[in-house]
């Protein structure tokens, strides 16, 4: 009876054990999920980041423009195609949901990119959401990264367009990296404290022309100061540019070469 009773007591003292276990275990996959949440709660928590005009500027400040995509900004290519997942805040309507989605279909026609639907299995993804502006980070960054496309001001089918080109790794035309041979910049035009949109980048311009048409291209009179142009186009200096309503040639071009889109229907 004696022996019975240890026997007992061992088992109880089992049974505990392993209640105790699975207590803990649960305890650590809540605590990993809570952080998992915490953690992307806190990286959404910064509404707007350091803006330089349109672009935002990483916390590591390690990236700038386009020499990123040589060193991992890229998004992946699986297969064909390259899948950049993505999910748009309630903030929109149906309607501006289904504008934005127009926008991002554009790019399906024309190159290997295609927008997929963000599902749990994806770590980094494109977040559309209503901000103060319109604005984008260049290149594809680590979890979730924002494109703010303001409700009453950035749903125009060009702003898209160029918003996820930033996203793809694309950087404004006028500081491409021989963009002097085609343009003068008019510092002297230039309002105060906006000097820095017109810096030059080390740009790769993946063997494509300076493009008046690109939608990366800012107006001829961006950040005047007194109506008169800040870029002025060397071949004709009357050239008004800037007004790109979607994609040019160039741009679906860039985005091909880079992406090495192979497909003859892509290739421009
Ligand atoms: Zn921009």
């Amino acid at each position: 009876a004696k022996l019975l009773k240890i026997q007992v007591a061992l088992f109880a003292l089992d049974v505990w054990f392993a209640a105790e276990r699975t207590k803990q275990l649960l305890c650590y996959v809540k605590c990993r999920k809570r952080m998992k949440m915490v953690s992307r709660l806190m990286r959404f928590a910064v509404e707007t980041p350091e803006l330089l005009d349109d672009i935002a500027i990483p916390d590591t400040r390690t990236r700038n423009a386009d020499p990123c995509t040589a060193k991992g900004c890229k998004w992946p290519k699986s297969g064909c195609f390259v899948n950049v997942p993505y999910e748009i805040s309630s903030d929109f309507s149906q309607t501006q949901r289904k504008f934005i989605i127009d926008g991002l279909k554009r790019f399906h026609g024309l190159t290997c990119i295609r927008f997929v639907p963000r599902t749990f299995r994806h770590r980094d993804y494109i977040h559309f959401f209503s901000g103060n502006g319109c604005w984008s980070y260049i290149g594809r960054q680590d979890g979730g990264q924002k494109i703010s496309l303001q409700k009453n001001g950035c749903l125009y089918g060009s702003t898209v367009q160029h918003e996820v080109l930033h996203a793809l790794g694309f950087n404004h035309e006028q500081v491409r990296s021989d963009r002097d041979k085609y343009v003068w910049i008019r510092y002297q035009n230039i309002k105060k404290g906006k000097e820095h949109n017109f810096d030059k980048k080390q740009t790769n311009n993946l063997g494509t022309p300076y493009d008046f048409t690109s939608v990366m291209e800012y107006d001829n009179k961006a950040f005047s100061k007194n109506g008169k142009p800040t870029i002025v186009a060397k071949c004709n200096p009357n050239l008004k540019f800037g007004h790109a309503k979607q994609m040019s040639v160039n741009d679906i071009a860039r985005v091909n070469k880079l992406y090495k889109c192979y497909n003859q229907k892509f290739m421009v």
